[in-house]
């Protein structure tokens, strides 16, 4: 694959999601704008990556903080004027608070209270205010991680603020399942959640939900933000880049 069809293979997966989207957001009586897409590029090689930059996609995100933290330094050496916006989906030791810190925009996956204390102090430390997501799992599957919704409640209800770190949403992913319903239950749990939990000091703004095989169900039931890798770099995996 050359390089000059690899942006023409990208650019049409970019319009055809972002077009997918804005006719989503219109079922959902919303505007395209509303919702945010971010590329996830966990499993999309470099070239296509910085292909996707080229053609003005600023938002990225990755779900291992190692790779995040190497390939955010090697946009920053490499084309330091492109001002990427990096999201953490994944999940993060507390061990990697500190160097992830500075490199994101913004974390979807805080999925315990120790993790959020330590993102508080140490942002503390680094003189930064970082905002984040809190996970959930709405659908209470033993193999994902995040909050219960009994546990978010007790987070944003009971406890008293952190200091520097601000909670501006919640994220969650649904199930693996064929099923409609059951993914829509869960997005649709997910806007209720916020919508109970939601006061005018702390609008829990953005609802982080949905994936290539689901973004539309989510949009129409209020995502704000949509992570989606495969749909957008279809077509570019594996392949050859000749220069
Ligand atoms: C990989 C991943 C995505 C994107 O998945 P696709 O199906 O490739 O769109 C979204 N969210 C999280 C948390 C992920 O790990």
């Amino acid at each position: 694959m050359s390089a000059s069809s690899l942006h023409k293979q990208l650019k049409k997966n970019l319009a055809d999601v972002e077009n997918r989207i804005a006719n989503a957001a219109a079922r959902g009586g919303r505007l395209g704008g509303d919702v945010e897409l971010i590329a996830v590029t966990k499993y999309a090689p470099w070239p296509a990556i910085e292909a996707l930059v080229e053609i003005g996609h600023r938002q990225l995100g990755e779900n291992r903080p190692q790779q995040l933290l190497e390939r955010a330094a090697l946009f920053a050496e490499k084309s330091p004027q492109s001002e990427l916006q990096w999201h953490l989906i994944g999940q993060l030791q507390r061990n990697k608070v500190r160097a992830v810190l500075p490199a994101v925009a913004l974390i979807h996956s805080v999925d315990s209270v120790r993790l959020l204390e330590k993102i508080d102090e140490v942002a503390g430390e680094l003189g930064l205010n970082p905002q984040v997501l809190l996970q959930v799992n709405i659908s209470h599957e033993e193999s994902k991680s995040g909050f219960s919704a009994e546990d978010v409640r007790e987070v944003l209800q009971s406890r008293t603020p952190l200091a520097h770190v601000q909670c501006v949403g919640l994220m969650t992913m649904a199930p693996l399942t064929e099923d409609e319903n059951v993914i829509r239950s869960v997005f649709c749990g997910l806007r209720e959640l916020r919508d109970e939990l939601a006061t005018p000091d702390r609008p829990l703004k953005h609802l982080s939900m949905g994936m290539s095989g689901d973004f539309e169900i989510a949009i129409e039931e209020g995502a704000t933000l949509v992570r989606v890798g495969s749909a957008l770099f279809e077509g570019c995996e594996g392949q050859e880049i000749q220069a």
